[in-house]
């Protein structure tokens, strides 16, 4: 019976295993044609600055919409994409939507804000980049200093010595550079002082943990090292008016989250830069 049993086990194992297979070559193949299919589609989350009160930059989000599945969250098909080295391609798309919306708005006579770009570390370890970058950005009128790329804190300290070339490539056609999810790698503080970057992103996990002594320490020491470094620094995933009241007191320069708006349209971009900031920040009552 035992054996028998095994047996039947491991068979159903087998199974699922196969389905999650079979699953994941289908998302590969459908991933192929979402492009193509213009299924790919960008939302923009505001991030404001606590120095003026107004939207500052906007990052860029990526949706897929999928015409079965739905709205598929970038954490499920991003990991497909760098498998299957599509991510180059969907990496170089976003960028060129990036400056078609710039420009969209531009003609519409919004004011100047900065993108924030996430970029792949399969992307960044693609060489020749910054010059396809530019490339890109060129065929669009897009000019570079509009665009922040994000490059998560693992990506740039994986091979630190090669990629201060690579950074410093990035740099050199006129983007801003950001360490996203700081916190959550393993930084070394003398690379960080010598990697040619603008902008630390606390981690949103860190300001989800602001209520207890721990997350409020890591915070804290963030922002004394960004201030250091003569970085910008972003706080990410703030949704409470306490997180906020916190920041504020910490003199945070630049806030995102969905407490000031969840990733919108692009068309409501124009609606999103309007918005009182001031009102809201003051409203919050900061402890002298
Ligand atoms: P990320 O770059 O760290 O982006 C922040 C994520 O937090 C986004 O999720 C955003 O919608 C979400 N978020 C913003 N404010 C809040 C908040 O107040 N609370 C909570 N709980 N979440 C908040 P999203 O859009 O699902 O993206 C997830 C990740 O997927 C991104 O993390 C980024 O690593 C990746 N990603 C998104 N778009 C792109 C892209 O165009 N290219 C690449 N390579 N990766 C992308
Ligand atoms: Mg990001
Ligand atoms: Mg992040
Ligand atoms: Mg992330």
């Amino acid at each position: 019976v035992a054996k028998a049993e095994g047996r039947a086990c491991y068979r159903f194992y087998n199974e699922e295993m196969n389905a999650k297979a079979v699953e994941q070559l289908k998302m590969e193949e459908e991933l192929r044609h979402a492009m193509e299919n213009h299924e790919l589609e960008l939302r923009y989350q505001p991030q404001i600055s606590t120095d003026t009160c107004t939207v500052v930059s906007m990052e860029a989000l990526v949706r897929w919409k999928h015409p079965e599945r739905g709205m598929v969250p970038p954490n499920e098909f991003i990991p497909v994409a760098e498998r299957t080295g599509l991510i180059i391609e969907l990496g170089e798309w976003v960028l060129a939507e990036v400056a078609r919306d710039c420009m969209r708005w531009q003609a519409q006579g919004l004011p100047d804000f900065r993108v924030s770009v996430n970029i792949s570390p399969i992307q960044f370890s693609q060489s020749g980049l910054a010059q396809r970058m530019a490339d890109i950005l060129q065929r669009a009128g897009m000019p570079p200093h509009r665009i922040e790329l994000e490059l998560t804190e693992s990506a740039i300290m994986t091979d630190a010595e090669t990629n201060i070339e690579k950074l410093r490539q990035l740099k050199d056609i006129g983007l801003a550079l950001a360490v996203d999810d700081f916190g959550t790698g393993y930084s070394s503080l003398s690379y960080l002082k010598r990697f040619p970057i603008d902008t630390l992103k606390i981690d949103q996990s860190f300001v989800a943990d602001l209520d207890s002594p721990d997350g409020a320490a890591i915070v804290d020491a963030i922002l004394a090292l960004s201030s250091t470094l003569n970085l910008r620094v972003i706080a990410e995933g703030i949704e409470t008016e306490e997180q906020l009241r916190y920041l504020l007191e910490k003199r945070c320069e630049l806030l995102q989250g969905y407490y000031f708006s969840r990733p919108a349209y692009p068309e409501d971009v124009p609606a999103l830069l309007r918005q009182d900031y001031k009102s809201l920040l003051n409203s919050v009552a900061v402890a002298e």
